[in-house]
């Protein structure tokens, strides 16, 4: 098994609602450390940047217009494995599809309002963290 990174973001729902730490548990109790972490309310070109390969999605303004809703936590995850690990952890993108305890199907309402994102493999990962994070910034540990 290798050691990863992968970007995580709790989404303005869940930070709506409250639940940063009882998602943060979720990670830390299998297995992921937080390598970096940052609150932000991202800017409209900021998201627009960091979705842009769903740019000609018939989502996209939704997409954009709900991430830049409120603040996000933006983290970065380190583990064994740890980007499918997350995104098992994450559940489906739609939650009423996500499998049961996963962070979608306890904390999110709806595919546009789905509490996280994590990168969905090595080369996303990678753009998406150093979208985020000087590399001076992620703390192995
Ligand atoms: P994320 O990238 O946020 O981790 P994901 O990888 O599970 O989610 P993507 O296909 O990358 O899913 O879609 C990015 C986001 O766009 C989803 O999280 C969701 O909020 C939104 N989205 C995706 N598909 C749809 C859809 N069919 N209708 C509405 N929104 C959608
Ligand atoms: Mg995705």
């Amino acid at each position: 098994m290798a050691v990863e990174r992968t970007l995580s973001i709790i989404k303005p729902d869940a930070v709506a609602k409250n639940v940063i730490g009882k998602i943060i548990s979720r990670f830390e109790d299998n297995g992921l450390r937080i390598a970096a972490a940052r609150m932000k309310l991202l800017s409209q070109k900021e998201a627009e940047g960091f979705y842009a390969v769903h740019r000609e999605r018939p989502f996209f303004n939704d997409l954009v217009k709900f991430m830049i809703s409120g603040p996000v936590m933006i983290m970065v995850l380190e583990g064994e494995n740890a980007i499918s690990q997350n995104r098992n952890l994450m559940g489906a993108t739609d939650p009423k599809k996500a499998d049961k305890g996963t962070i979608r199907a306890d904390f999110a309402e709806s595919i546009d309002a789905n509490a996280v994102h994590g990168s969905d493999g090595p080369d996303t990962a990678a753009t998406e963290i150093a979208y985020f994070f000087p590399a001076l910034d992620v703390y192995t540990r």
